[in-house]
């Protein structure tokens, strides 16, 4: 599209949520690896009408979507993405609400607002996923966990949109929850409701204290650029299998598999999206030469 001026004119003019939309955001400021490319365009709708609207646009368009959470399982390539990156950030995406034991949530809050919640009012079933970063929308997306349990198994359905704005809701058992993962790709997650049980108020904070002191432990320092590469195995755990592959601390330029806990993948400054790829691909094939086991991926990669 050219306007008169010859300069190419946005996809977006005239729409009636322009002013939502922003052209070649970087993306790694978003991201915990704080590295990547931008997105092409980016858009923070307001509210669930607009989000339609923009995602009715751009599949007339053939423009792709993508959704970006707390950015805290993402790795951005370094060319970044070339289509609409959509961040549910705004208040209309991330209400909670209670009634009796369930719990309502926009996927746009913050995971942990989530699980305070629930402890605050008596409600059990999610303080053991305390210290995951990110957002109830990415956490459902990877179906977070920890050895307690995953987030899958509290959900009992959620609203979702397709990527042509088109909604659908789906009961816990067609959200195909698995480790690491679940059936929500190429979805948007909007909310969902949980089953939680009611327990004792000071013993789920205990509870939940306790965890967040065993979690920061066995992770690194919070205030460093890192992510987890690779879901654990069924049998095994992935910082093991790097380890056992001679990995542990293994570096490709600023990027690094941590020497404490190998399963984080640490970017230093200087790391770039390339680096962080060589090493995931190191790792993956010599654990496999090493082991047999097909390392799977956590990070999502765009
Ligand atoms: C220090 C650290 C500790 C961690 N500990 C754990 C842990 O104990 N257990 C664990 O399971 N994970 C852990 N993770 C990984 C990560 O925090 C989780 O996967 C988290 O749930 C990702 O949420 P996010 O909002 O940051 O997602 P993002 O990184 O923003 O996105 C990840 C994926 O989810 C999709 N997505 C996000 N929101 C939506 C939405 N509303 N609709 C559709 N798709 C969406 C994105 O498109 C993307 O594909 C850890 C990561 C770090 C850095």
């Amino acid at each position: 599209m050219a306007s008169s001026n010859g300069l190419a004119s946005s996809p977006f003019e005239g729409s009636g949520f322009e002013h939502v939309v922003r052209e070649n955001e970087p993306l790694g400021p978003m991201t915990w690896l704080k590295i990547g490319g931008p997105a092409r365009y980016f858009a923070e709708p307001t509210s669930e009408d607009q989000l339609v609207q923009i995602l009715k646009h751009c599949s007339q368009l053939g423009i792709p979507v993508r959704l970006i959470g707390g950015g805290s399982n993402l790795l951005v390539r370094e060319a970044g993405f070339d289509g609409m990156v959509i961040s549910l950030s705004a208040p209309a995406f991330s209400g909670i609400s209670i009634t009796s034991n369930r719990i309502r949530c926009g996927c746009g809050a913050k995971l942990s607002h989530l699980i305070a919640h629930a402890v605050g009012v008596g409600l059990g079933g999610l303080e053991h996923l305390v210290g995951i970063p990110g957002t109830v929308g990415g956490a459902l997306h990877a179906n977070a966990s920890t050895l307690n349990g995953d987030i899958g198994q509290r959900v009992l359905y959620a609203r979702l949109l397709t990527s042509a704005g088109e909604p659908i809701e789906r009961s816990s058992e067609k959200l195909h929850f698995a480790t690491g993962k679940s059936g929500l790709d190429e979805l948007v997650i909007l909310d969902c409701e949980f089953q939680l049980e009611p327990a004792n108020i000071k013993t789920l904070t205990n509870r939940m204290q306790t965890l967040w002191i065993v979690k920061r432990a066995n992770q690194p320092i919070t205030s460093v650029a890192c992510a987890i590469p690779f879901i654990d195995p069924i049998t095994c755990s992935a910082a093991n299998l790097i380890e056992q592959a001679g990995l542990k601390g293994a570096s490709e330029g600023a990027v690094q598999l941590s020497a404490a806990h190998p399963n984080y993948l640490i970017a230093n400054s200087g790391a770039t999206s390339d680096q962080v790829l060589a090493l995931i691909d190191r790792a993956m094939s010599s654990v496999y030469k090493l082991t047999g086991v097909q390392l799977q991926l956590h990070l999502r990669i765009w």
